[in-house]
């Protein structure tokens, strides 16, 4: 599969096992160590291929327990937030996702292992068409990526059973509460000021109400607000 990928610089065989490995450890040591133990969760990490998301100069480091730069100044979460905000938003049941900040496409191609359909929005451009085409060429059908400001949300393709935001606000976007399924899942991460974030963890209970719980403090990249964004 990954001969697809003529435009990448491809690691050997060799490297596939060293990375391979480097997976392993990860998922042992950086996710099931710190508590998330559901086996489905578990095999999606080590299915997709992290090293293929960081740009040449950082493959050695993709399976650290850090974040680590993309292009246009943003970055790629670290395994265990994306494992913590996967295993609160992606439990067997959910079936469409919708992701806010595509990025390097990690958290998509993650999510794309555990539910039917994935949506993506994300609003630089460069970083949307370059992880469209990475995803595309891995094989995934089921990751549908949107260029566009997220804070709008996708409400064509609403409700969404889970809406995980990979980028900051400082409050809960409108129109993606009302993008939420009714016994829905969001998770996002709340800037209270360039320092402190909270992870978020807000459901939309069967009579129609919020429940908020703060998970843990984050630190994400900003939400960019575009001209129409409020
Ligand atoms: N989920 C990504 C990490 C995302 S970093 C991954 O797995 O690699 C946050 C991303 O959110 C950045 O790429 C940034 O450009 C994007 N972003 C910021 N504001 C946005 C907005 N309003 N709409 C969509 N994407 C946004």
């Amino acid at each position: 599969m990954l001969l697809l990928l003529p435009s990448l610089l491809l690691p050997t065989a060799k490297d596939e096992a060293a990375f391979a490995a480097a997976r392993g450890k990860m998922v042992r040591e950086q996710i099931l160590e710190r508590g998330i133990t559901d086996s489905r969760i578990l095999n999606a990490f080590r299915r997709v291929p992290r090293h293929l998301f960081v740009a040449p100069q950082y493959r050695d480091q993709a399976y650290g327990d850090f974040p680590l730069p993309i292009e246009e100044n943003q970055t790629i979460s670290q395994p265990y937030i994306v494992a913590i905000m996967t295993s609160v938003i992606a439990p067997a049941y959910k079936k469409k996702v919708l992701e806010i900040g595509t990025g390097s496409g990690y958290q998509a191609a993650v999510l794309a292992e555990l539910v039917r359909e994935v949506y993506t929005i994300e609003i630089i451009p460069q970083l949307a068409q370059k992880s469209k085409k990475l995803l595309e060429g891995m094989g995934y059908k089921n990751i549908h990526c949107r260029t566009g400001n997220g804070y709008l949300g996708w409400p064509e393709a609403a409700p969404f059973d889970g809406i995980i935001i990979t980028c900051a606000p400082d409050h809960i976007p409108p129109l993606l509460l009302e993008q939420l399924a009714v016994g829905g899942r969001m998770v996002i991460p709340i800037s209270y000021s360039t320092t402190v974030q909270d992870l978020l963890l807000v459901e939309k209970l069967p009579n129609g109400k919020l429940k908020k719980t703060n998970l843990i403090p984050v630190m994400f990249v900003p939400m960019i607000r575009a001209g129409n964004a409020r």
